[in-house]
């Protein structure tokens, strides 16, 4: 095999005057897709796309440690889209095989994003969706499919699914599907392709059983792994880090939400590409921030701009890519906020490092997706630094953080006098009756004024990884027939980074918990009635306060959610997926 560590610490900033990173083009990328990516705001390729790239386009095959959020996606579609656009259209030409639907159709929208300049087609096959309109667009032919384990076993079987012209194969988040029990499914995916294929395996981590299958199904591959040496002692700020959990839908309103609740008089937000820069910029300006844009993309004088109405403070938020910011002398900031976690631990210790310093408190905020909290812990591993995941502030606590503020301000007035001139008014208003009413009114008018009752929206609870929380839920177990009722899970039942569940049980994730009046018996009936499935095989519930959890056996977890995600719980429709 050969090794090849990977210094995540970025090259410097070498923008042309257009903004754009020569960085892909020298990977080796064909004007098209560099076409593509220039498109989508990218600006430079991130650690694992530096060092993954190249080999695959030399056709080589890769073992690739990396979580989700480093880029691995565009590391491994890219090279495949321009492999397979030039070869012989004998189809399928690629399969990439991933844990979970979700996955398979974030994947594929990847794929169609990537490779739209190409005209690469794609389709996305997964369990529980119905089989007969798969079967017309396999039968029609098209270039990639990405596949859960099972079902393209399934298609195989009825021999509606040929790999025989399958060029490359790529195993996705490796792990989590041996971890699914999919180990000797893929083992007879595989078998079903040509051994003159080119693969690469990608995993967050790397066990023995990963290396096993990489010595079985890889010829000689790269292996590629971030490098894992810690960020220098000292590196790390002393700041403050907090961390939300929430789907990417939700990722702006938590952003204005937690801007909101912080009310900073300096900020930078970070934002992986270019587009996101701009619409984050256009969010908060219409909420009434003073927000401006920095990328690559923009001229030297436009910058400038930029930067002296945000170090004269006519602006408070400064919207940035790392390769803009890189280049920049940004002064201290009071917050930094990733709006998406930077791909490696390093970009994320120089994005900190615009705060908190000289002894000054600052304060850095991370918004993550779910799938994202793997990358998070190993960033914290880097760092030596601990990140608390929080729950996001609800719209409860931004209305009490909004009248908090109206009431400072009018302490502030108080203390500052010069009170005599509005005397009359006050008086006028008070003869008629209670002076506390006209006080109050006048509260309402500033509380009003500060956009105190500006419609805000609910923001779904992600669950958190129990032990990454930083205090402990309030937990309420069940088992449905009675067993440890009101008790936490049995610490000898835990499986460590799995949040307890026994061995053979899958943990779902049901979008609605105490607030919304669940209760267990509502799961068990849900359960039993619509998924025909007897109570006896459930295990542990648990309801928080916004979401409720419910272990089911393994090979009955899929169906179970596929059933309760049609059905209606306690009369309404509710988000069901595996925790
Ligand atoms: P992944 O780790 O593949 O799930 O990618 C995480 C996110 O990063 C996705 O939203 C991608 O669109 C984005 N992304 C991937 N590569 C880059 C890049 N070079 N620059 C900016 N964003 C990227």
């Amino acid at each position: 095999m050969v090794t090849m560590k990977v210094d995540p610490t970025h090259p410097p900033a070498a923008h042309t005057a257009t903004g754009f990173s020569p960085g892909f083009a020298a990977l080796g990328l064909e004007a098209s897709l560099l076409a593509t990516l220039e498109t989508l705001g990218y600006e430079e390729p991130t650690p694992i796309q530096r060092e993954a790239i190249p080999p695959l386009l030399a056709g080589r095959d890769l073992l690739g440690q990396a979580a989700t959020g480093t880029g691995k996606t565009a590391a491994f579609t890219l090279p495949m889209l321009q492999r397979i656009a030039h070869a012989a259209k004998q189809r399928p030409s690629a399969l990439i095989l991933v844990p979970t639907r979700e996955l398979a159709i974030q994947v594929s929208q990847a794929v169609q994003r990537y490779g739209k300049e190409l005209r690469i087609s794609v389709l996305a096959v997964y369990g529980g969706q119905a089989i007969g309109p798969q079967f017309h667009a396999l039968k029609r032919g098209v270039d990639v499919i990405v596949a859960t384990p099972g079902r393209a076993l399934d298609h195989i079987r009825r021999q509606t699914l040929k790999l025989s012209h399958v060029q490359i194969v790529v195993l996705d988040e490796a792990d989590e599907m041996l971890d699914m029990g999919f180990a000797e499914d893929l083992d007879a995916i595989l078998e079903q392709t040509p051994a003159s294929k080119q693969t690469a395996l990608f995993s967050a981590t790397m066990p023995p059983r990963i290396k096993s299958i990489a010595h079985r199904h890889l010829k000689d591959p790269v292996e590629i792994t971030i490098a894992k040496e810690p960020v220098k002692a000292g590196a790390a700020p002393r700041v403050q880090q907090t961390a939300y959990v929430v789907t990417r839908p939700h990722r702006g309103a938590t952003l204005a939400r937690v801007l909101d609740m912080a009310g900073p008089k300096s900020a930078l937000v970070f934002c992986r590409t270019r587009l996101e820069v701009d619409e984050v910029t256009v969010m908060l300006n219409s909420r009434g921030h003073r927000a401006e844009a920095i990328h690559g993309g923009m001229s030297q004088v436009q910058r400038d701009r930029v930067m002296n109405a945000f170090r004269t403070g006519q602006t408070e938020l400064l919207i940035a890519t790392d390769v803009a910011a890189r280049g920049l002398d940004i002064p201290q900031v009071s917050h930094v906020i990733n709006y998406d976690l930077p791909s490696s631990a390093e970009v994320y210790v120089h994005r900190i490092g615009r705060t908190g310093r000289a002894g000054r408190e600052g304060s850095a905020i991370t918004i993550l997706d779910p799938r994202e909290q793997r990358l998070l812990r190993s960033i914290e591993q880097h760092t030596k630094a601990k990140v608390t995941v929080a729950p996001v502030p609800t719209v409860a606590d931004l209305r009490s953080k909004r009248l908090e503020r109206t009431r400072a301000a009018v302490r502030e007035a108080l203390d500052e006098g010069d009170l005599d001139r509005f005397r009359d008014v006050v008086d006028a208003l008070a003869s008629s009756g209670d002076p506390a009413k006209v006080a109050a009114a006048a509260v309402k008018l500033i509380f009003r004024a500060q956009g105190g009752e500006r419609m805000e929206q609910d923001i779904p609870a992600m669950p958190i990884r129990p032990q990454e929380l930083h205090r402990p839920p309030h937990r309420y177990t069940a088992y449905p027939d009675g067993r440890h009722q009101g008790a936490s899970v049995r610490p000898q039942e835990r499986r460590s980074g799995h949040g307890g569940q026994q061995a053979g049980m899958a943990r779902l994730y049901i979008g609605a918990g105490r607030d919304a009046g669940m209760r267990p018996g509502d799961l068990v009936g849900a359960i039993a009635n619509e998924a025909k499935v007897n109570s006896k095989v459930i295990g542990a519930i648990e309801i928080e306060e916004r979401f409720s959890t419910v272990d089911v056996p393994e090979a009955l977890a899929r169906g179970i959610v596929e059933v309760l995600s049609r059905a209606r719980i306690k009369g309404r429709k509710v988000t069901v997926r595996l925790f």
